[in-house]
């Protein structure tokens, strides 16, 4: 046993404790934030939310937790709606654990929603950071959960090689997914879920965190700040007994790109069904996503919308659809319907984001980001409908 560890109950995380206490200090008990090492300058800080229970650490900078810990939803019970479960927890070959399908779900139906155990900024998790050499800042932040959080998050997949890094930023970087979190405004930090300039953070959930990745998934994460919870909705129908599956990797990259990013980034080599196609039947899928790609870069990048003839436009959301990407079938609507608000007239333009709007209801839900951006497309649809012709003189 190491001279310095103190006793353990899990055998997991209790080393090198006599050091952390030197380097740890409590800065604000109402709600707990901590500065880990105060010998740093600027060093990250984490705060225990909500107030009293821990079933969340957050980790940030401290003008950022100032912030977010002034935020009344640490205040409000958490009303999460838990149906009947639709999924559970199994080993999947060659895979680890992973979530099944207890009975059949329909397309849009909320499959699991929840709180992360742990969130943060990813620049502190990643590897290059200083603290996770000895994984201590990391240790001391997970070391005041709950005990049913921390046991969740303990007993959540680390593929990274543990003799390259410490166990709990191994945790971190093999099962966080991106959450987005509202920042600057005032008004978000009353209400997380106002309209407000927004940063990507990541998170780990006990369960979200358990889905597998496949390159044709059948469900959508999307993270909602108004709950500050994460969501699955199935993309399609799925039978029970099948495996839920989301996306760890950009969809739009060919299967070679998907598959590099996978292995270097989570560590397993990717043997989805859209992979394992023959090749010439991959070739083709391939193409279709590069320039599903290609369309989405030229169109969302714009700083005015091009001009692209609707025929290309219907290509793409048809290849969107053969390859079974919902997100990027509303994404292309969504684009495709402000070039043709400009080109081809307001009918044609308000049946494509009549199109979108059905696609990110089914995959999102009501709080959907893309449906806001609807509703101001839907406002200008209105004002150019209203608006006076021109008279033909
Ligand atoms: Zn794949």
């Amino acid at each position: 046993m190491n001279p310095h560890a103190s006793s353990s109950t899990d055998g997991v995380y209790t080393t090198l404790l006599l050091q952390e206490a030197d380097t740890t200090r409590t800065i604000s008990w109402n709600p707990q934030i901590v500065l880990s090492d105060h010998r740093y300058e600027g060093a990250p800080c984490f705060l225990y939310a909500p107030e009293g229970q821990a079933d969340l650490v957050f980790v940030d900078y401290f003008p950022s937790l100032q912030s977010i810990a002034s935020w009344s939803i640490w205040n409000q019970p958490i009303h999460l709606q838990h149906p009947v479960p639709a999924f559970f927890i199994a080993p999947i070959h060659g895979k680890g654990l992973g979530m099944i399908a207890q009975r059949p779900i329909n397309a849009g139906e909320m499959i699991v929603t929840e709180r992360p155990v742990w969130a943060g900024r990813s620049r502190i998790s990643c590897a290059a950071d200083q603290t996770n050499a000895n994984g201590i800042f990391h240790r001391a932040a997970i070391r005041g959960l709950s005990e049913p959080s921390r046991i969740a998050f303990f007993a959540l997949a680390n593929s990274y090689p543990p003799a390259q890094y410490d166990v709990v930023p191994g945790i971190l970087n093999t099962n966080c997914l991106g959450i987005t979190v509202p920042t600057r405004d005032s008004r978000a930090q009353q209400n997380p879920g106002s309209r407000t300039d927004t940063e990507t953070y990541i998170a780990c959930f006990p369960t979200l965190s358990r889905a597998n990745h496949d390159c044709t998934p059948n469900a959508h994460y999307v993270f909602s700040p108004a709950t500050f919870a994460g969501e699955f909705r199935a993309i399609r129908n799925i039978a029970a007994g099948e495996e839920i599956t989301i996306t760890y990797t950009s969809l739009c990259a060919p299967s070679a790109e998907r598959c590099a990013f996978l292995a270097t980034t989570r560590f397993f080599d990717c043997r989805c069904a859209t992979c394992a196609l023959p090749a010439a039947q991959l070739r083709v899928s391939d193409a279709r996503r590069m320039r599903i790609r290609e369309m989405l870069v030229k169109i969302e990048e714009a700083r005015f919308p091009p001009r692209i003839p609707i025929s290309e436009l219907r290509e793409a959301v048809g290849w969107a659809r053969s390859e079974g990407l919902r997100v990027e079938e509303g994404r292309l609507l969504l684009c495709g319907s402000q070039v043709l608000t400009v080109y081809d007239g307001l009918d044609v333009a308000m049946g494509w984001a009549k199109e979108a709007r059905k696609v990110f209801e089914t995959i999102e839900g009501a709080r959907s980001e893309y449906l806001r951006k609807l509703d101001d497309a839907y406002r200008v649809h209105q004002r150019m409908a209203a608006a006076p012709r021109p008279l033909n003189i």
